[in-house]
């Protein structure tokens, strides 16, 4: 079968790969629709220890099963792989946060590939109504809905998403069906169009002046009582702690990267009672929440999709994916053409 391998900064191949083969207990998925993000864009720049097919966002159509069928998805069903499989024993999933699993089975989901084997208890059944590009946003919906487990935005509530890429958006949406006045940052200003339409009350072009100022003005000089940063930036962490409002919560959603610091008056965490969070993963029930919320438009993720290529046009799409000219990219890996 042919799979992109990755073997160093901005070397990334498609090659004729001998084909996997799934032991007992794991079943091979052909692999139809696989998300670029920004994970994968950072492998792509950064130092591989070891030549290695990325790519988690993968759904599909089961292919074989090994070692008899359990119950799940049937061959011949079509499918979304939750890359995360979780152990339920150790210290983290036995406390409530299984998205810090120590033991989490380590299997390589290769999703930028023809075929893929994964464990067989990973596998979801798609709905009919959810094509493959949508169920490969369940893995980056269930990552913001973990979020909401520290994000407190009563209903009502003022909430500011800094970053509009598809992650962005989806917290904008999620932020709308509870019920909060959303308000979206980005410097690009068809993200932001894509923010409006999607239902965002009020979008702020950053590089038009100071947005702080901007929320501020918004929200009757109180600040936001959520702001969610989900863009690679230390400023813009600087700028979400100015936005929230007294009691308000930043949640530090994205990995900001080359590591850095930031510039923070203690005296605004004590006396204006702001809280500082972060959230990364997601538990198993947070996959299955999000395709369920897919599957019934309550999160619309078909809007985020910018464009689509074949496996030979990985490097492209990962390029286009770090300029940030797209939204969503998906790789089609049985596609010979971009669409
Ligand atoms: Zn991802
Ligand atoms: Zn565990």
């Amino acid at each position: 079968m042919k799979a992109a391998r990755l073997y160093g900064p901005g070397d990334i191949r498609l090659e004729e790969v001998a084909d996997p083969r799934p032991q007992d207990g794991q079943v091979l998925v052909k692999v139809e629709a696989c998300g670029v993000c920004p994970s994968d864009i950072r492998s792509y720049y950064g130092t591989a220890k070891q030549t290695w097919t990325p790519g988690h966002e993968a759904s599909g159509v089961l292919a074989q099963i090994a070692g008899g069928h359990s119950g799940g998805p049937a061959v011949g069903d079509r499918v979304a792989i939750d890359w995360r499989h979780v152990c339920g024993e150790c210290f983290y999933c036995l406390t409530g946060n299984p998205n810090f699993c120590e033991r989490r089975e380590d299997f390589q989901i290769a999703g930028f590939a023809e075929y893929t084997v994964v464990p067989q208890a990973v596998v979801h059944t798609l709905p009919p109504n959810v094509s493959f590009d949508d169920a490969s946003f369940c893995e980056p919906l269930a990552c913001v809905l973990n979020a909401y487990r520290v994000i407190h935005a009563p209903f009502g509530a003022d909430v500011v998403v800094i970053g509009a890429g598809p992650v962005g958006l989806m917290h904008a949406q999620v932020a709308l069906r509870h019920g909060a006045r959303v308000i979206v940052v980005d410097k690009l200003e068809p993200r932001l169009a894509v923010a409006s339409q999607l239902g965002a009350h009020d979008v702020i072009n950053a590089s038009d002046g100071d947005a702080v100022a901007q929320v501020l003005e918004l929200t009757h000089g109180h600040g936001a009582g959520a702001v969610v940063v989900a863009a690679n930036s230390a400023t813009a962490v600087e700028q979400a702690i100015a936005m929230a409002r007294k009691g308000g919560v930043v949640n530090l959603f994205a990995g900001i990267y080359p590591a850095t610091e930031l510039r923070l008056d203690p005296n605004l965490v004590h006396y204006s009672e702001i809280s500082l969070t972060g959230s990364h993963d997601y538990a198993p029930a947070e996959f299955a929440l999000a395709l369920r919320l897919i599957e019934h438009g309550i999160i619309k993720v078909a809007p985020l999709v910018s464009n689509r290529y074949p496996l030979s046009d990985i490097a492209i799409a990962f390029e286009t994916a770090r300029d940030q000219q797209a939204l969503k990219s998906i790789i089609h890996p049985h596609d010979t053409e971009v669409s």
